[in-house]
């Protein structure tokens, strides 16, 4: 029986997700209600530890569409990657580093090249390494659960970092002719955090922009060549007062948040009582998050295994669309990252369906920063041009 999509979509039900002790059904209730949440009063602790712990992620005051973009992100890798752009000093870098407690789970290959299960489906034993291929044939499984990583590429990163290189340090000549995996390499099914995106080097930002848009890429030096696999989610910041970034880059970026600086008083104030009781005791604070950061982190991991499931019905990708073209947007990565980030909203809220309130809170991150002025010119000029050649040929004889 064919269902009406209207009446596919009541039949998932918004049913709240029942959790005790907490008052949030979603991802956006929960940063809401925790983002509220007070401090109470800290100790100062000087262990001498050096050990890193990061501000929590749901300790950041205010910045909720930064947070929102984040979580969608880490829900949903196809979103295309988040670009966050603000002054100094609005947290940018603090909410990327504080994703740390909020990671989910992947399955990572155990194999120095990186053999996947899905080779041998695609490709047959050949689709592997001989090590990998006789695992396989003894029931040995090629991958294992592995927490997502945040790498950070440093601003002065040369090429041979980031896509690798012939280790020449190796003293033997088979090591020699391995090749180094990259930082790309590193960031499969990773993210990578590039901080002041805009001011890094033209040719790493080419071979970072190939590796994000096939998902692999390829070295080749001398005689030796190697192919690695380079899925990730690119988060980059900027401060627009430094540099602008290439169009062609800022493309790449699914969701766009504008980070401002905290707008009222009670904001700031709790913001800074915040930072000072971090600064004096972070483990402290990172505790008094704890029960929160868990339950946040099981949402995503949940979100995650469900986003297979969740579906777009034609009748609202439509009206969206059009939307997308009132705007005179070109980029077909409108709607791909609109329509990826909405159902990943959905997941979120433990829906199969897209619903159009999914779209609509997601949206201003999706469609800023799109239109472009110049290619708008660029197609109105081309027109005229257009009709004047067709007037002229019509004069042939
Ligand atoms: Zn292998």
């Amino acid at each position: 029986m064919d269902l009406d999509e209207d009446q596919q979509s009541s039949l998932d039900d918004v049913k709240p997700k029942e959790r005790v002790g907490h008052a949030f059904r979603n991802l956006k209730e929960l940063v809401e209600y925790i983002s509220g949440k007070p401090l109470g009063a800290t100790v100062a602790e000087d262990a001498g530890l050096s050990e890193a712990i990061p501000f929590p992620f749901l300790g950041i005051v205010g910045q909720k569409e930064m947070k929102l973009a984040l979580l969608l992100g880490l829900i949903n890798p196809a979103v295309g990657g988040i670009l966050l752009i603000g002054p100094r000093g609005t947290a940018k870098t603090t909410a990327v580093r504080s994703l740390l407690g909020l990671l989910p789970m992947v399955d990572r290959s155990l194999c120095y090249y990186g053999c996947l299960p899905e080779d041998i489906t695609s490709g047959g034993m050949d689709g592997v390494c001989p090590d990998c291929a006789r695992k396989f044939l003894e029931g040995h499984p090629l991958t294992a659960p592995d927490r997502v990583r945040l790498i950070e590429l440093p601003l002065n990163a040369r090429l041979d970092d980031v896509v690798g290189t012939i280790d020449e340090k190796s003293t033997t000549p088979i090591e020699r002719m391995r090749l180094r995996r990259g930082i790309l390499a590193q960031a499969d099914r990773n993210l990578l955090y590039i901080d002041e995106i805009n001011l890094l080097a033209d040719d790493i930002i080419d071979a970072i922009l190939d590796a994000a848009a096939q998902g692999a890429y390829t070295i080749r030096r001398g005689l030796v060549s190697a192919t690695y696999r380079s899925r990730f989610v690119l988060i980059g910041s900027m401060n627009p007062e430094e540099g602008k970034l290439r169009p062609q880059i800022q493309d790449r970026f699914g969701l766009r948040v504008i980070v401002r600086g905290l707008q009222t008083e009670p904001e700031r104030w709790e913001a800074y009582n915040r930072v000072r009781a971090y600064l004096a005791n972070p483990r402290q604070i990172a505790n008094t998050y704890k029960v929160e950061l868990r339950a946040a982190a099981t949402e995503i991991q949940d979100a995650r295994a469900n986003l297979s499931l969740v579906k777009i019905s034609s009748r609202i990708a439509k009206s969206a669309i059009k939307i997308i073209q009132k705007l005179g947007i070109d980029s077909l990565r409108a709607e791909i990252t609109w329509f990826e980030a909405a159902r990943a909203y959905a997941a979120a809220d433990g829906r199969k369906q897209v619903l159009k309130e999914d779209l609509f809170e997601v949206a201003p991150m999706v469609l800023r920063l799109r239109r472009s002025a110049f290619i708008h010119k660029f197609f109105a000029d081309q027109q005229e041009e257009e009709k004047e050649i067709i007037n002229l040929i019509g004069g042939l004889h």
